[in-house]
């Protein structure tokens, strides 16, 4: 169902296969299969022929390995914003080294698209409640816009004390970030995520939509990955984290056609000119 009330932000983190493993480290990249470009040109045309632009969060170390990947999706007209350089969490770094990645992230993307980048979002959602100095390396950097805040325990931190999941403005000491959190969605009585990763791959599309139209507001974070069921696998992960990270593959793309017909999509840079930040919550972090 289209609601014009209703605030839909359709976003995707463009990372290899590889990259949301912590032991897979960076001198083995290079060795593993590229798979990155396999799902990425249908996925554009599914957002052309919807007419929907989206917002594609990119590691730095992509758009210096594949710059031609983050032209294609800039060539599109979407926007594109960063993901860190080398997906290290945020929250297991100091200022100091949180400050030099993203400045390397920035640096690399901007010189393929040619442009200012302004948005954000962490590795695994890790500005957490003890990382919030990252607000102000982020403002530092020129990023106005920022997506990292997960608003409900997770065992990468989390960000409990956030509140409600709205669009808020974040004051940290002099700074200003516009903060676009994930939502998340009521099933028997429990909070789950489900715009992206393994709840979204897990519940049946009909449960998605039920959960979206329930809320005003929804973010998503979608991967190649979720949709590429030949990607190779890690065979060391825990029992829980391999079922998590592979589980529902084959049926995440038609889930993702469903959920891109029936909602009306903008992306961050779209839902920003939408919001009189003036009027919206504010959340003091100092
Ligand atoms: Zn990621």
């Amino acid at each position: 169902m289209r609601t014009t009330e209703q605030m839909n932000i359709l976003t995707f983190d463009i990372e290899e296969w590889y990259h949301f493993d912590i032991f897979s480290t960076e001198d083995k990249w290079l060795d593993y299969p590229p798979r990155i470009d396999l799902y990425l040109p249908q996925v554009l045309d599914k957002l052309d022929e919807n007419e929907t632009k989206a917002t594609f969060f990119c590691l730095g170390w992509i758009a210096r390995t594949y710059p031609e990947i983050i032209k294609k999706i800039q060539q599109r007209g979407h926007e594109i914003a960063c993901h860190s350089d080398k997906h290290f969490f945020v929250r297991e770094m100091t200022p100091e080294s949180f400050n030099l990645d993203l400045a390397i992230a920035l640096d690399s993307i901007e010189n393929v698209i040619g442009q200012k980048v302004v948005s954000f979002r962490a590795p695994a959602f890790t500005i957490s409640e003890d990382a919030t100095w990252a607000f102000e390396v982020l403002a530092k950097n020129g990023i106005e816009n920022d997506c990292s805040i997960f608003p409900t325990t997770r065992s990468f931190g989390g960000f409990p004390s956030f509140g409600e999941a709205k669009p808020t403005l974040i004051k940290y000491k002099e700074y200003r970030i516009k903060e676009f959190p994930i939502n998340m969605g009521k099933v028997m009585g429990k909070d789950f995520v489900f715009g992206g990763g393994g709840y979204f791959r897990l519940f049946p599309y009909s449960q998605i939509k039920k959960l979206m139209n329930k809320s005003d507001y929804n973010m998503t974070y979608l991967h190649m990955r979720d949709f590429d069921y030949k990607q190779p696998r890690f065979k060391y992960l825990s029992n829980m984290r391999y079922f998590k990270s592979y589980y529902g593959i084959k049926n995440a793309y038609p889930k993702f056609e469903k959920m891109l017909k029936d909602f009306k999509w903008i992306n961050v840079e779209e839902a920003v000119n939408q919001i009189d930040f003036n009027s919206i919550r504010q959340l003091d972090l100092k």
